[in-house]
């Protein structure tokens, strides 16, 4: 069945890149990272074979967010053999437990880091996988300030992990920001206050710390607004089928709020930014 699927992956992707560049091009310039977005291929429940033909059509970069689906198909023989320059992003929770199955072959970005702990086992587990000679592993913070989502940091404590990553983890590399959750915020008023003032506490460019936000429904939206860093799926590998597991269903979606006065303190606008960033 998903035979017809699969011939359509091509296309799909193929209009997906072309909505990622040009939602680039509508970003306000003089406010925003002119670094270019990257694509992420959410490929989770989805057959190796789709990875392969996306692979064939360009696509590099993928992501999966359950440990051991991201093992089966980092070590497939067919994905190993026709895609030796897949980047592998984990965009999943992570728990400590799991780190040591997660170091797969072309492991390029761990997204979710959500506490100082689990970046201190990521960072002595790809210590003593892959030992100190090898590049280091790229990691993001994730994100979450209303405290409503299940995983994520508040973002208080994002820049102490950042800090922490930055001077305790010598194997890992402080990328950028994670967040799930439609992004409400209103362009007029400029980029995500949250961000910048990660970035101002950290004394790092804004052009040197990622973004990842935005997914099927509000890429386009999370790019405009400074996104570089996009998680796709069900566009272009069609809808998930979660056989009867509920515990798998994608997490609905609450409405966004309304954008922060500009009366309102920083302090205030950067907490109901990121709240509104955690939406999803
Ligand atoms: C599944 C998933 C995505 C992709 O979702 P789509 O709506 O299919 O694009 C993005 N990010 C995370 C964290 C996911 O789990």
């Amino acid at each position: 069945m998903w035979k017809i699927a699969m011939s359509e992956v091509g296309k799909s992707l193929q209009s997906v890149v072309q909505r990622v560049n040009q939602a680039a091009s509508r970003r306000p310039k003089q406010t925003l990272p002119t670094v270019p977005p990257r694509l992420v291929a959410v490929s989770k429940t989805k057959p190796p074979e789709m990875v392969v033909e996306a692979y064939n059509q360009g696509q590099r970069n993928f992501g999966e967010n359950y440990v051991n689906e991201l093992v089966d198909k980092a070590s497939d023989p067919m994905i190993l053999e026709s895609c030796p320059e897949i980047k592998w992003h984990f965009i999943g929770h992570l728990q400590k437990n799991n780190v040591n199955k997660l170091l797969v072959p072309n492991l390029f970005l761990v997204e979710t880091v959500d506490s100082a702990k689990l970046a201190d086992k990521v960072n002595s587990s790809w210590l003593r996988i892959r030992g100190a000679s090898m590049q280091r592993l790229k990691v993001m913070v994730q994100i979450n300030t209303s405290g409503e989502q299940k995983y994520g940091l508040p973002p208080e404590e994002t820049v102490n992990t950042a800090k922490h990553i930055m001077s305790e983890c010598c194997a890992l590399q402080f990328a950028g920001l994670m967040t799930i959750g439609r992004y409400g915020y209103n362009l007029t008023l400029g980029p995500n206050p949250d961000f910048q003032e990660v970035c101002e506490s950290l004394k790092l460019p804004l052009d040197e710390v990622e973004l990842s936000m935005g997914m099927s429904t509000d890429f386009e939206h999370a790019i405009e607004v400074g996104s570089t860093n996009v998680r796709v799926g069900s566009i272009i590998f069609g809808n998930r089928e979660y056989p009867n597991s509920a515990a798998n269903t994608p997490i609905p979606s609450p409405a966004p709020s309304p954008a922060p006065s500009p009366e309102k303190t920083s302090k205030q606008v950067s907490e109901e930014a990121a709240k509104k960033m955690q939406h999803l």
